[in-house]
């Protein structure tokens, strides 16, 4: 790993997304892997961090909100640290660059067709956010524009300047969101050109994507995450495998054709449609997927008594609930791999599960998916008693 690789963004301290920006990545891998270390103690020894090679340009998911300035230029960038402010930002370290300079060209031509960016403040324009996805494997590159209106003037022929500047452009889709809200998204989405959708691929798999679906911002390092994931859950082809919190289906498609049978559980119904048509999409014939709250559907999986050999859960950062882990301490799977974004939350549950559950943590590895953030991934194995994994 090379010693001192820096952010070195002018406006870091401005912007606040990067808020290791100060520290070489070293630095930051050290930090975090003692930050797990310190959390996990009670529980179990933590495998050293799994860092990036390049840690710049990761991100596969990029968010710019648009603002007004007064010669009437369109310009992007994200909400300046605590406030509404919008701080322009044009070549983030850390988001793809093929999508910055999408961004760029959104905000030209919105200016050319007269397109307003929205005010909060007033409550009046039209374009709020444009959001960027790319797909690292296939290339393919979905542009959602959320808009306060489900109206985009000369609507075919703004898509047409836009993927004639950038071909590479897969997909364009109009998110309505009318809302006074903090969320980037509303509910609507209208696609204007290609299927509204991109496929990326994890492991050999093909995985569709909706623009409300979840999906991990820096696919390189998921892959590492998720090998070692599904190589803690030592499956042997029999079990009755659970994927809980699981998005589009990813982790348990990875890990399907190594068990009998899959279920996935997961709140979001665009994410459980996406997860749904990738078991298809992949050949996977062993897999079940619904659209319930994962408390919920474990409470009822306990009550029905039906069995279940090993759960892989990857919750939200505020963890799993009390519904869920009394209920998996009751399902009682012979493993146990908890995927978790948010260390704290991690602590919190892991302590419920070895109190009050059959369980010992066995081992831990944590992974950086989010350098220059203080996000911090990790991957835990719980099994039935000793420590023997
Ligand atoms: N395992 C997936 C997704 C992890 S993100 C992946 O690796 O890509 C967490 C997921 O939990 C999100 O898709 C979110 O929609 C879902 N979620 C949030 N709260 C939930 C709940 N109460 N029950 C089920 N799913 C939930």
């Amino acid at each position: 790993m090379p010693r001192e690789i820096r952010l070195d963004c002018p406006v870091a301290a401005r912007c606040g997304a990067c808020q290791m920006a100060r520290l070489p990545y070293a630095e930051q891998l050290r930090r975090k892997e003692a930050c797990v270390r310190e959390l996990l103690a009670p529980f179990c020894p933590v495998d050293p961090i799994v860092g990036m090679e390049n840690p710049f340009h990761y991100r596969n998911k990029t968010h710019a909100v648009l603002s007004g300035d007064r010669a009437g230029n369109v310009v992007s960038g994200v909400y300046r640290r605590g406030t509404h402010q919008v701080l322009p930002v044009n070549d983030c370290r850390i988001e793809n660059e093929k999508a910055d300079e999408i961004i760029a060209t959104v905000c030209r031509l919105l200016r050319s067709f007269r397109i307003r960016p929205y005010r909060e403040d007033a409550r009046a324009g039209l374009m709020r956010h444009v959001l960027v996805r790319t797909a690292r494997a296939t290339g393919q590159i979905l542009v959602v524009l959320v808009a306060s209106q489900p109206i985009l003037p000369r609507k075919n022929d703004f898509v047409r300047a836009l993927v004639a500047a950038h071909p590479e452009i897969t997909s364009v889709v109009l998110n309505v969101n009318d809302r006074a809200t903090s969320m980037v998204l509303g509910k609507r989405d209208i696609p204007l050109y290609g299927p509204g959708t991109i496929e990326d691929v994890l492991l050999n798999k093909t995985f569709r994507i909706s623009p409300q679906s979840f999906y991990q911002v820096n696919s390189l390092q998921t892959e590492k995450l998720y090998k070692t994931a599904i190589a803690y859950a030592a499956l042997t082809g029999r079990e009755t495998v659970l994927d809980a919190y699981c998005g589009i289906g990813t982790i348990g498609l990875c890990a399907a054709e190594g068990c009998g049978r899959l279920i996935g559980v997961e709140l979001n119904p665009d994410a459980v449609r996406d997860a749904a048509f990738n078991a298809g999409r992949n050949g996977v014939r062993n897999a079940r997927f619904t659209c319930m709250d994962a408390g919920q559907y474990l409470l009822r999986m306990a009550a029905e008594r039906r069995p279940l050999d090993v759960l892989f859960l990857d919750p939200p950062r505020s963890g799993s609930d009390e519904n869920f882990l009394s209920a998996l301490c009751t399902l009682a799977p012979r493993r146990v791999v908890y995927i978790s974004c948010n260390p704290a939350t991690l602590a919190r549950d892991l302590a419920y599960l070895t109190a009050r559950g059959p369980y010992r943590a066995q081992r831990a590895t944590p992974f950086d998916m989010f350098p220059f953030t203080d996000h911090i991934e990790t991957a835990v194995l719980l099994s039935k008693g000793k420590a023997d994994a």
